[in-house]
């Protein structure tokens, strides 16, 4: 049998992307064996001998994170030599594992202002560990403003929640001239959205508990990068930090990025349609969604997203109103998180953190049929207002 994996890098990559999210990571064909071989559960191995790797102790090493790794490497870095990609227990183990593996006392980072909301604990810690945070908006690539001797530059693009965007190519060029890192968030594009290390960063890093798993019952996260020696560095935070993944939970993961490109396929088209309903709505203010046309990021995210993602912003007149709306809606739940294959929809400032307005909602499109979703919201809308 012919088998489309391309991780020996003899083969070339497939071109489709549904094919490759297909096949992304499997194993050569062994006969008897499944296809995806099933989660191995092991804290240790049997290890004879000269301890030599690849599989020595549960901590470093498994071997269903290494077919997950593979293929998220697949779909990140497809065709590039030399990518690696680790997996860990969540987004915030993976984002971490650079920051701190990455920076030292003295060194100075460059995060985003408006990026995910454990990005101000996270600043407290580096700083709490001597490191200067300067921080500025995604949208403008206003980080530009403050790359003058930074070791790092983080961005989040389209940003969580704002879905501003930012010039990754262009962002990534200026820290490259100045001897700085970059790593990019890839959390609410995923790899089948945009490809950040094609765009020039040397760090692609996302939580897989969003859209890339998209069922809403896994945490997960990865780092892909191709610099060995920075790799290797995260590698070492990983095994001293133990921040890893269970089995079960890797091979969850790698099972769902089969569906991938139909979930980001059917969502991101769902979420235009239902950016394009909202924007009639008089009650609906600073609409975003970066594929709708005349959205402020829609130029910089054409050139470099294939698609716009699952997750539309907007705001009602009040947090009365905005309580009211998700109160009345019946086909999306009222939840935090997104990208999951059920529509999800949240007023953000009930967390506090996010610079938004009370009525912002934040609105994660699922898999649902785009008549039903949309007839639904706009059922919600009207009878809020009463
Ligand atoms: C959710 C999220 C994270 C954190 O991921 P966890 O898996 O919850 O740790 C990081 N960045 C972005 C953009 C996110 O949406």
């Amino acid at each position: 049998m012919s088998t489309a994996s391309d991780h020996d890098g003899t083969r070339p990559a497939p071109a489709g992307e549904g094919t490759r999210a297909v096949r992304a990571g499997l194993p050569e064909p062994v006969k008897h064996e499944p296809t995806l071989p099933g989660p191995v559960f092991a804290a240790h191995y049997h290890l004879p001998g000269d301890p030599t790797g690849p599989y020595t102790y549960g901590r470093d090493e498994n071997p269903t994170w290494s077919h997950l790794e593979r293929a998220v490497g697949e779909l990140e870095a497809p065709g590039q030599e030399g990518v690696q990609t680790l997996v860990f227990a969540s987004g915030m183990a993976a984002i971490s594992a650079v920051l701190f593996s990455q920076l030292r006392s003295g060194d100075a980072v460059v995060l985003p202002d408006d990026g995910y909301q454990a990005l101000p604990l996270v600043r407290a810690q580096l700083e709490a560990y001597g490191i200067e945070v300067r921080t500025a908006p995604t949208g403008g690539d206003a980080q530009l403003g403050v790359l003058d001797g930074a070791r790092l530059l983080w961005i989040e693009s389209p940003s969580n929640p704002g879905l501003d965007v930012a010039d990754i190519h262009r962002l990534a060029e200026a820290a490259h001239a100045r001897g700085a890192l970059v790593a990019v968030d890839n959390t609410l594009a995923t790899p089948l959205g945009q490809r950040p290390l094609e765009l020039g960063a040397d760090f692609s890093v996302a939580s897989g508990t969003k859209q890339l798993t998209g069922h809403g019952d896994i945490l997960l996260g990865y780092v892909t990068g191709r610099d060995e020696q920075a790799m290797a560095a995260v590698r070492r935070w990983r095994k001293i930090v133990g921040a890893i993944s269970g089995p079960m939970e890797a091979w969850l993961a790698h099972r769902s990025l089969a569906t991938l490109a139909l979930r980001v396929e059917r969502q991101s088209a769902t979420a235009l349609t239902l950016a394009k309903a909202l924007r009639e709505r008089p009650e609906v203010t600073g609409l975003r969604y970066p594929g709708l046309p005349d959205d402020p990021s829609h130029v910089v995210a054409a050139r470099q997203m294939r698609r716009f993602g699952c997750v539309v912003s907007f705001t009602l007149p009040t947090r009365a109103r905005a309580d009211r709306f998700l109160e009345a809606l019946r086909l999306v739940d009222d939840a935090t998180s997104f990208g999951g294959v059920r529509s999800t929809a949240e007023r953000r400032g009930r967390w506090g953190g996010d610079a938004v307005p009370e009525g912002f909602i934040r609105l994660s499109v699922g898999a649902e049929d785009a008549e039903d979703l949309v007839a639904d919201v706009v059922r919600a809308l009207d009878e809020s207002a009463r």
